[in-house]
């Protein structure tokens, strides 16, 4: 079966699986700039993670409330758009994740 016809229950369970990865990686991309929610769903995407508006800012609003990410709001023509961006708290995190990822990464592909 491709990746692309992977039906909704599977996706959903792969979510939960790289759901950290998921977060770390918005957390990484906050640090480096502010970064509009609908940015996400495209880098995302070019890491072949499939997220829907519905999935995205429920993870980023997450973040948020637990301090790992702060946001503004931003006009753009008429409307209004969130800009995301890590906190203190969430770069403190990330340098930690950082260590815990390549330990990860490292066994993973040991075994290839
Ligand atoms: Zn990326």
């Amino acid at each position: 079966m491709r990746n692309t016809e992977k039906k909704p229950a599977e996706e959903r369970r792969d979510q939960d699986l790289y759901g950290g990865l998921i977060r770390l990686h918005i957390l990484h991309h906050a640090s480096k700039r502010p970064v509009f929610g609908v940015w996400f769903i495209d880098e995302l995407a070019r890491h072949g993670y499939k997220l829907s508006p519905g999935t995205l800012y429920p993870l980023l609003h997450g973040l948020e409330e637990k301090g790992y990410l702060s946001s503004t709001k931003e006009r753009e023509g008429k409307r209004l758009r969130r800009l995301y961006q890590a906190t203190p708290l969430g770069r403190k995190a990330l340098v930690a994740a950082r260590q815990k990822v390549s330990e990860l990464f490292g066994e993973l592909l040991e075994d290839e």
